[in-house]
């Protein structure tokens, strides 16, 4: 098998640098399981260690699909914080070849949730969505401390996405929203606010559009409603 990783050139929308990114041929990716929280096990590699692209000179970060696109000159913000990182000479360095080791990944995605951050709006679904890969490369090495120190923080920003109400993915709709909630607030042993949140989301006026959610959230429910049994 050719491998699925390649090198492909980048111009950083920020600073000019010119530099190589490994990225990962779609096609390459074969699901071998899929948790409750829609963590994704594959065959062989893990996109997750080729989400995002961060530039070798000033360290702006985004995920592949936004580094190109975002037209910076709109976010004087973004182009500041790129600017501080450089002058101040803490320059991550990441090497330019197909290798990514857990740490690269993870402090990728540090950076760009650092970035993200600084966007008006900020997108928190984007940001909840980072955390959660953060939190899914911890749990597949079987950090469970720092596993859990991201599931609260990805929770924490479903929560903005659902109150704020912009940036709902199509994918998930509302319902998906309120039953992450609920499902992150389950990992984190919290039964009853998962209960609560699980109920919204099964009552929810457009769940009938999302039976996979439903289903979902009814699986979380019934887990919880069995794990009071068995403790009593
Ligand atoms: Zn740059």
């Amino acid at each position: 098998m050719t491998t699925p990783i390649w090198l492909k050139d980048i111009e950083c929308k920020c600073c000019g640098a010119k530099f190589k990114t490994p990225r990962l041929k779609p096609s390459a990716l074969v699901v071998k399981n899929m948790d409750s929280d829609f963590h994704k096990t594959y065959d062989s590699v893990n996109p997750m260690f080729y989400a995002i692209t961060t530039c070798s000179e000033c360290n702006y970060s985004a995920r592949n699909e936004d580094f190109e696109k975002v037209l910076l000159e709109y976010h004087p913000e973004i182009m500041k914080l790129a600017q501080g990182i450089k002058t101040s000479g803490k320059i991550v360095k990441f090497s330019q070849t197909t290798e990514v080791t857990l740490d690269d990944a993870v402090n990728k995605h540090l950076l760009a949730i650092a970035f993200y951050k600084c966007f008006k709006p900020e997108n928190q679904n984007t940001i909840s969505g980072l955390y959660m890969h953060l939190t899914w490369m911890y749990r597949e090495v079987e950090d469970v401390e720092k596993e859990k120190v991201y599931l609260a923080k990805s929770l924490e920003y479903y929560i903005k996405t659902y109150e704020k109400g912009s940036f709902v993915p199509e994918k998930l709709g509302e319902p998906g929203i309120i039953y992450m909630i609920g499902e992150l607030n389950r990992r984190l042993g919290d039964n009853n606010e998962a209960v609560k949140w699980f109920a919204r989301a099964v009552q929810h006026q457009q769940i009938s559009n999302f039976s996979n959610i439903e289903n979902l959230a009814r699986d979380g429910w019934e887990k919880i409603t069995q794990e009071k049994r068995k403790a009593k």
